[in-house]
């Protein structure tokens, strides 16, 4: 964590180890409820993982487990290699939780509160430096003076990064933190992210795929406690897709363009789109799994001189890959028979919490 010196001047706990986060075989039940249901994973020093499951899939229980807030019903976590049980106070202290609420005393001010976590989290640097430099970084400056109940939820869900980011962590975990701001706030909360990845170990839990798409390295996602995939981004897309769909924009005659393209090897459906661009129609071609389709039609369209202006892929959307894969392991089969109520049974209550 060399790099976290650009945030402040600490550094002095330094974390050696490989893993920031090995959770492995964990389970916790809520009654007869399985809640996380044997999951594994690990997240490297110096990695952006997205914790990605619709709503109840289990992230922010698996969080709670992490941070040491929920005990688990086996299984076992260790952050930086301090198991979360037995060496919790180490462990913790390696840890800058975003929970799902944020913890913030509305009645104080932004200063006082972050003077309070500061204390609370028995810090020794240069508290003034220390708390410039992490307002500067969440961009909270201008609003320390105020009362925490005055600031927008966008402002206070930066303040919520701030106490996490208060003795400068190494491992910073944020449950859902774009949720319930407008598209501005998200984009401002993203970036800060994508800022303190730099140099930071971050697990960011969402349930908004294009969250995780322009700030993590890897999703883990997770669906009804269990894990469904576990890849680097661009390969979370291969292991959604089943054929790939492009837009096309060519010129020339739109039946014989449509029939052309009918006829190439690999491609499983043609549909012209109404709008015309000049000479030009816009097609939907979809190819078949696994076929790359893009150099026949150039060469095709070339040889009856049909110009190809345009091509781009469709339904490579992060978000549509997410449902298949959600979907997917919906209609999967429960790996262990011992084990029956899984999560939910349709609509209980209890995943909306
Ligand atoms: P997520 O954060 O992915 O939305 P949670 O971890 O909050 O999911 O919840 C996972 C599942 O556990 C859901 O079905 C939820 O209803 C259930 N659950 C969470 N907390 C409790 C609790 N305190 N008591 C009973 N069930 C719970
Ligand atoms: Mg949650």
């Amino acid at each position: 964590m060399g790099k976290t010196e650009k945030i402040t001047d600490m550094g002095k706990d330094t974390v050696t180890a490989e893993y920031m986060i090995e959770v492995e075989n964990l389970v916790k039940c809520y009654g007869d409820k399985y809640a996380v249901d044997d999951i594994s994973f690990r997240v490297k020093r110096g990695e952006v993982v997205g914790f990605l499951g619709p709503n109840g899939a289990g992230k922010s229980t698996t969080i709670n487990v992490i941070t040491g807030f929920l005990s688990s019903t086996s299984g076992t976590v260790r952050v930086a290699g301090y198991d979360v049980l037995d060496e919790s106070e180490k462990a913790k202290r390696l840890i800058g939780y975003l929970p799902e609420q944020p913890p913030l005393y509305v009645d104080m001010t932004v200063d006082e509160y972050l003077n309070f976590v500061y204390e609370l989290k028995g810090c020794t640097y240069n508290r003034k430096k220390h708390l410039d430099e992490v307002c500067t970084v969440t961009k909270i400056a201008d609003v320390r003076g105020r009362l925490i109940k005055n600031l927008s939820k966008g402002y206070r869900q930066r303040v919520g990064i701030a106490q996490a980011l208060v003795g400068n962590p190494p491992l910073i975990i944020l449950d859902e933190p774009t949720v319930g701001l407008d598209p501005k706030q998200v984009i401002e909360v993203r970036s800060l992210i994508r800022a303190l990845g730099e140099n930071h170990t971050v697990l960011l839990s969402t349930h908004i795929l294009s969250e995780v798409g322009t700030v993590c390295d890897r999703i883990v996602i997770i669906n009804k406690g269990k894990i469904i995939a576990d890849e680097k981004k661009d390969d979370i897309i291969r292991v959604a897709e089943d054929g790939r769909s492009y837009i096309a924009k060519i010129c020339g005659p739109s039946r014989e363009v449509t029939a052309l393209l009918k006829s190439r090897q690999g491609v499983r459906r043609v549909e012209r789109q109404s709008e015309r661009d000049g000479d030009a129609y816009s097609y939907i071609i979809e190819s078949e799994p696994g076929v790359d389709i893009r150099k026949t039609l150039f060469f095709s369209l070339a040889q009856n001189n049909w110009p190809l202006i345009g091509l781009e892929p469709v339904g490579e959307n992060l978000e549509e890959v997410f449902i298949k894969l959600v979907d997917r392991s919906d209609t999967k089969k429960p790996g262990r028979e011992r084990r029956r109520p899984i999560i939910d049974d349709g609509g209980d209550k209890t995943d909306e919490k």
